[in-house]
């Protein structure tokens, strides 16, 4: 021990070992939980070592980002400190030390406090933090010149980098699953969680400020060209890929239904986002790709609202997640309740539930036009097996789990194609709805997926990486377009035009356009349909 006092230590060193001391002493419950999704086996044990080392690498970041030398000592204490008593509250109680319970520390009196004291937590607190608190205090820790520092510290942060990603990339399919699907464990991990919840708290409380909706379009009026009453549907897909799409040339016949009707097909179709939060609200908005930003969006009025200024009816089915601030404000129906879709079973809802009564929504509105938005599960992964009814099990064998490790490439493949079989027959009865209106209405259905979906190229799985990087099977997706009879369009204009490179930028414009909306925010030459009646 003296000997270790005697001499100096670099203050990566220390970083290091405080990184290693926690990822042993104070990840119990980190360990225990992922030990429990993943029982110990040959593949699971190789996984969990990875993860020992992701975990590990960005201790060290963390530590090497946010430690400098003036704050050197008095710092890594405050964090032992806290780290001992995370651990105490996790391992104890299963908590986790989030943005809410940080607000709760901070509003948590005394009293209450004291409740939480026990001799476990003395021993917590003085083994996994005081101790090593008081030897960091005693060590002598030397600091590279300033300027070495940086460098170094560049250094650390590119390999830690480079070692996190391969790894990643290594064993992809078990992270994917792991960021997917067991979310909550990354909770677990201590003290990165609770340093980003505290990083997150803070920032949260800087950036918080009162928002007002802005309002746009409160010109809108529906042309008095337009004689007829309009029905649009506005199929969202998710995570379809357009090359998966036999429409677009894929080997496999994908569309088998979509191809007997009058459709056209845009085979150059590109998404906003690579993730549902940001794709669907920027679908929506005024904003093209470049000028979307997530709040601003959020406090601006949208093609909804628009077409609400004008007087059309609007409906939202969801059987996604949720409408992601789209439809706050026009009449939303959850269609993952079963109390809502009558297509459910073993926890899943059909997106062809969706279709159930809405002839009844369409006869209960006589007056005016009416768009409803229905926002497809469609290929939400990694289950992608669950989302098709049996009857659609046309290419097999297929990956019949969420953990994407466990199965091959074709199995996956085989299972993802069959959900894209099951929304071409699920956008047949949208048009079979649409085909039944067509004497009241001129109907139109406009379906475009959100984004697309990795399957392994590159061992890259599901979606969200960042658009610049993210390959295009992530960013190249489906549309397809039908109108009925009394729908004045120049069909051979518009499938020269679905030929040509479009984008979730037109969307907005092109809703619009359906319905011959009149306001100053619609700009006609970004509208698909411009000059195409
Ligand atoms: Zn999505």
């Amino acid at each position: 021990m003296l000997n270790l006092f005697n001499r100096t230590h670099s203050s990566r060193t220390v970083i290091i070992a405080v990184s290693f001391f926690w990822i042993f002493f104070t990840n119990f419950t980190f360990f225990n939980h992922v030990l429990k999704i993943y029982p110990p086996s040959l593949l699971n044990s190789i996984s969990i070592f990875s993860l020992t080392i992701v975990l590990l690498s960005t201790t060290i970041l963390i530590l090497t980002l946010i430690v400098n030398r003036w704050i050197f000592k008095p710092f890594m204490i405050i964090l032992l400190m806290v780290t001992a008593s995370v651990a105490y509250f996790m391992d104890s109680y299963d908590i986790v030390v989030d943005t809410h319970m940080i607000t709760n520390i901070m509003q948590t009196n005394f009293n209450e406090s004291a409740d939480l004291f026990s001799l476990k937590m003395v021993a917590y607190i003085l083994f996994l933090g005081v101790l090593p608190s008081w030897i960091v205090y005693k060590l002598q820790i030397t600091h590279l010149p300033y300027k070495k520092q940086i460098i170094s510290d560049i250094k650390t942060v590119a390999l830690i980098v480079v070692i996190v990603a391969a790894t990643i990339l290594t064993f992809s399919k078990f992270y994917t699953s792991f960021f997917r699907e067991h979310k909550p464990l990354r909770y677990y991990a201590n003290p990165s969680f609770c340093l980003y919840s505290v990083g997150k708290s803070v920032s949260d409380a800087c950036s918080y400020e009162s928002k007002e909706l802005k309002l746009i379009g409160q010109d809108a009026k529906i042309s008095s060209n337009d004689k007829n009453r309009k029905l649009i549907i506005l199929v969202v897909g998710e995570s379809a890929r357009a090359d998966h799409f036999s429409l677009n040339g894929y080997s496999r016949e994908t569309n088998p239904l979509l191809k007997k009707e009058d459709i056209i097909n845009f085979s150059d179709f590109t998404s906003c986002g690579t993730e549902t939060a940001v794709s669907v609200p920027c679908m929506f908005s005024s904003f093209g790709r470049k000028e979307y930003e997530g709040k601003k969006a959020l406090y601006t009025e949208n093609v909804l609202d628009v077409f609400t200024h004008a007087g059309a009816n609007v409906l939202w089915r969801d059987n996604n997640s949720d409408s992601k601030g789209v439809a706050l404000r026009v009449p939303y129906e959850d269609f993952k309740l079963p109390k809502n879709n009558t297509m459910c079973s073993d926890g899943e809802c059909r997106d062809e539930g969706m279709l159930v009564g809405l002839q009844k929504y369409i006869d209960a509105h006589p007056k005016g036009d009416i768009v409803i938005v229905l926002h497809q599960m469609g290929n939400h992964g990694p289950a992608y097996y669950k989302r098709y009814p049996k009857e659609f099990e046309k290419f097999t064998p297929v990956c019949k789990t969420n953990q994407l490790e466990q199965c091959t490439q074709a199995e996956i493949t085989n299972a993802y194609d069959n959900v894209i079989l099951y929304t071409d027959y699920f956008l047949s009865k949208v048009i079979g709805l649409l085909k039944q209106n067509d004497n009241s209405f001129g109907t139109a259905m406009f379906y475009v997926s959100d984004h697309g979906e990795s399957l392994g190229e590159n061992g890259l799985y599901l979606h969200g990486f960042p658009y610049a990087i993210a390959p295009d099977t992530q960013k190249h997706v489906p549309a397809v377009m039908w109108f009925g009879k009394q729908f004045k369009v120049n069909k051979d204009k518009l499938a020269k035009k679905a030929k040509e490179s479009l984008s979730h930028d037109a969307y907005f414009h092109t809703a619009l356009n359906l319905l011959d909306v009149n306001t100053t925010v619609y700009k006609p030459e970004l509208s698909i349909l411009n000059g195409i009646h």
